[in-house]
């Protein structure tokens, strides 16, 4: 363990990937060393994990990617990091992601963007790019990853690695800094379909100090049967991906019984998805006040310029729109305009999805729309929500899916979306096996 651990800190240090905002070298070499000396308890015992910057760990700066939490140290583990450290993980470090996890490219990350492993020139997707880049560049075994409306399988996606986001409810979020609660869960991120229900079983279960948490464990167990597989035909890519795709399709029809489904509202998810979003986030990061968190100014001469000034300088632009825009939409006159018009649109999704399950055993897409982009290559918000379009309907329905690569396009990973009914993990992971 030591030996792997120190070669992988090696390659940390060196690497251009910036995958990593801190790594935890003494701590990591210290852990593998009591491995190697017998202490092998617990079913991750010498295995190097990663974890995004959101997930609190005692003793930990975490950052969420933020200047505002810069040197944030958390006094206690999230539920999901006293799991890893139980079953004897060695946690290697903390993850680079966008600004508390608004992004698609890890661009918004105030400690610079992550490069992807296949073309440095390219991102690694968002916000969880850290996570997947260092899955992909051989910097970890294992890595956890959150996902609001994208976050895990859209950099899983960009960098051809395997990531899941389970049914909410399935992992508890205590300890994971919130963006936006009622869509997000914390998620495995691996090299292999194998790993990531392995790292979902231990991360998965009970937890009474999330009042969403389901009280459901997992047990690992793909399910191994001849699929009745829905094409989602409002799910689409590019011409080239989408090429990619249908070509996968063809093959699969030989193993598969597959057909075409329509899921009419799904037109309307994305501009709900942002809404719902926004909005979220708008109360959420309503904590950051320089006094109770993070980021503080010396000179307290005016309460009203104090907060103010911190919150200029403490958030970056995505996360400053993002506030305005949540507020504007929870303000009274409007939020019967966009909120609760947007909790209606979340309503048909849901009923959409539970109509297709009755029929199919898993619903498949395209991940993401294209390959991954150039860096600087998004340069206005909208053209970057809309990457999300195919990944935020299953997060509005709080749906299992999965991000797997199935061929690369001009050296480029293309991503398969696996999406399960409401804890049908091991239905997603065994097609997922049968398909690989
Ligand atoms: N790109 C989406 C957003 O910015 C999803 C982010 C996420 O899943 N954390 O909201």
């Amino acid at each position: 363990a030591y030996d792997l651990v120190s070669e992988l800190i090696e390659k940390i240090e060196k690497s251009r990937l910036n995958a990593y905002v801190t790594v935890t070298k003494e701590e990591a070499l210290k852990k593998a060393e009591e491995y190697d000396r017998g202490r092998r308890d617990g079913r991750l015992a010498g295995i190097p994990v990663a974890i995004k910057d959101n997930i609190s760990t005692e003793g930990i700066r975490t950052t969420c990617g933020s200047r505002m939490l810069e040197n944030y140290i958390p006094p206690y583990d999230a539920h999901v990091v006293e799991r890893l450290k139980q079953e004897g993980a060695i946690i290697i470090g903390k993850t680079n992601m966008d600004e508390f996890g608004m992004g698609t490219t890890t661009e918004t990350s105030y400690f610079g963007v992550v490069r992807n492993p296949h073309d440095l020139k390219r991102v690694a997707g968002g916000s969880s790019g850290g996570s997947a880049a260092a899955i992909a560049g051989d910097e970890t075994v294992l890595s956890l990853g959150t996902d609001t409306g994208g976050s895990i399988r859209c950099p899983s996606s960009f960098t051809g690695v395997y990531g899941l986001k389970p049914t909410y409810g399935l992992v508890s979020r205590f300890g994971l800094i919130a963006y936006a609660n009622s869509l997000e869960q914390i998620g495995p991120m691996a090299a292999s379909i194998d790993d990531l229900g392995f790292l979902l079983e231990i991360i998965a279960g009970r937890d009474d100090r999330d009042s969403t948490n389901s009280g459901r464990e997992f047990s690992y167990r793909p399910v191994s049967k001849r699929f009745r597989v829905g094409v989602v035909e409002e799910m689409q890519a590019n011409p080239e991906v989408q090429q990619v795709f249908e070509e996968f399709v063809e093959r699969l029809r030989k193993i598969a019984d597959v057909e075409t489904v329509s899921l009419p509202s799904l037109k309307y998810a994305l501009p709900a998805y942002y809404v719902i979003a926004m909005s979220e986030a708008s109360s959420n990061l309503a904590r950051y006040d320089g006094v109770r968190y993070g980021y503080a100014l010396e000179n307290l001469d005016s309460w009203n310029r104090y907060f103010s000034r911190v919150r200029a300088e403490g958030f970056g632009a995505e996360v400053k729109r993002r506030i305005m825009m949540g507020s504007y939409a929870l303000s009274a006159g409007y939020y019967g305009k966009y909120y609760l018009k947007a909790l209606k649109v979340r309503t048909l999704v849901i009923n959409d999805f539970r109509r297709a399950f009755e029929k199919f055993d898993v619903l498949i897409s395209p991940t993401m729309p294209s390959t991954a982009f150039k860096i600087g290559e998004l340069t206005d918000p909208v053209t970057m929500y809309k990457a999300d379009v195919n990944t935020t309907p299953i997060n509005l329905a709080g749906l299992p899916a999965l991000s797997m690569p199935v061929r690369e396009l001009d050296g480029l990973p293309v991503g398969l979306q696996v999406i399960g009914n409401h804890f049908e993990e091991n239905t997603i992971l065994g097609f997922a096996k049968q398909v690989e």
